[in-house]
């Protein structure tokens, strides 16, 4: 089910939770509300769900407007990150609660529900664990029973807000693995609220950046990584180095470093001010300085646990520190160790104008 959301606004009191909210969710998709805490995610995935009304706007699913249906009516299933389960009640049971309670005419036979029951209990892998007690299981057992619970009532859109939030990162990281496959095979909608990035960039297809009620950037996990649309997008994913100056004549200068916007520098308005952009891995570095606009800098920290190793680097100009990523055989080649002076530039700079 596609689901449309159209100028949704909703303010609590005086504050703008959201402002204008406008997305397009294709039918089948995973796609993840990301942004910091506060940036109106929960809000967002409650208003979609029917359990909060927006002050403007409107939630259609498949060109219906939703407005006004109930939410028991919308076909959602929910998991949350303290959406307990009944306590008193079994894994089979729990799961097979959303069934037990449809009316009459919908319900389906005792034999019916415990084969559904069985069959999801094997989808999330505790077949042996339907007579077990949720306090008889770990927090990733829970969820996947939360989750079954979900699915069992055949919703069209599977909404998850912090799902995996209170689990180890092992725990999670297989969780999450596993909930791309439940939602490939149950070809179902999903909306999914994070804050770890690493979590959106691993699961979605698409990942929709919040920030201050607002949407930043919707896009493949490649495209709000490689190629962010704004200095907050570039801030938020992933480590990144700033450079931040006056822009002039096609070039911006920081401390010592002075380097040629790239693109239309006529854009770029003279003796203005702005910020320039390089992820770890954009940087070329050197021991010996043989280009003027390497940056003069001595090595602070290495971690070279890995395929690839860490620098962090201190300017001699400016005492900021630059967070480099080398391959572990060119770090070898260099033959860097801590106190070692270095020469270093970006190879690309994606520079936003501040005024
Ligand atoms: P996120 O999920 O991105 O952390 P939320 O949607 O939960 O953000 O909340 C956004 C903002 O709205 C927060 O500052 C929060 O305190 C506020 N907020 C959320 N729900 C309510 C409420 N029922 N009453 C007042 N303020 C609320």
């Amino acid at each position: 089910m596609g689901i449309s959301i159209k100028h949704v606004s909703k303010s609590y009191g005086e504050f703008h939770v959201l402002k204008d909210i406008n997305l397009e969710i294709k039918k089948g998709e995973l796609i993840s509300l990301l942004g910091p805490s506060g940036s109106g995610k929960t809000t967002l995935l409650r208003i979609i769900a029917g359990l909060e009304q927006a002050d403007q706007g409107s939630i259609l699913f498949e060109g219906a407007d939703q407005t006004n249906v109930h939410v028991k009516n919308r076909n959602v299933g929910f998991v949350f990150q303290h959406y307990a389960l009944f306590r008193n009640m079994t894994v089979f049971e729990n799961v097979a609660y959303g069934l037990k309670v449809r009316p009459r005419k919908e319900r389906l036979s005792k034999k019916e529900i415990k084969q559904k029951v069985d069959e999801l209990l094997n989808i999330v892998r505790l077949k042996e664990f339907g007579e077990r007690y949720p306090s008889q299981l770990s927090g990733g057992q829970r969820q996947r029973v939360a989750l079954a619970r979900a699915l069992a009532v055949n919703p069209q859109v599977l909404l998850l807000d912090e799902p995996f939030g209170a689990l180890d990162a092992k725990v999670r990281k297989e969780l999450r693995r596993w909930l791309r496959k439940v939602h490939d095979e149950f070809h179902i909608t999903s909306v999914f609220v994070t804050h770890d990035q690493e979590e959106a960039l691993d699961i979605s297809d698409r990942v929709v950046i919040m920030n201050d009620g607002r949407i930043e950037q919707v896009g493949t996990p490649e495209a709000v990584y490689e190629m962010p649309e704004n200095p907050f997008v570039y801030d938020f994913l992933g480590t990144v180095n700033q450079f931040k100056g006056r822009l002039d004549s096609g070039y911006i200068y920081d401390g010592n470093f002075k380097f040629e916007v790239p693109g239309d520098v006529k854009t770029i308005k003279t003796a203005a001010s702005g910020v320039g952009f390089a992820r770890p891995h954009h940087f070329i570095v050197e021991k010996t300085p043989n280009d003027e606009s390497g940056i003069h800098c001595q090595a602070e920290h290495i971690r070279a646990i890995g395929s690839t190793v860490q620098l962090e680097l201190k300017r001699t100009d400016t005492g900021d520190i630059i967070e480099i990523e080398l391959t572990k055989e060119y770090f070898l080649k260099l033959q860097i160790t801590v106190g070692d002076d270095l020469y270093v530039r970006p190879k690309q700079l994606k520079v936003f104008c501040s005024s």
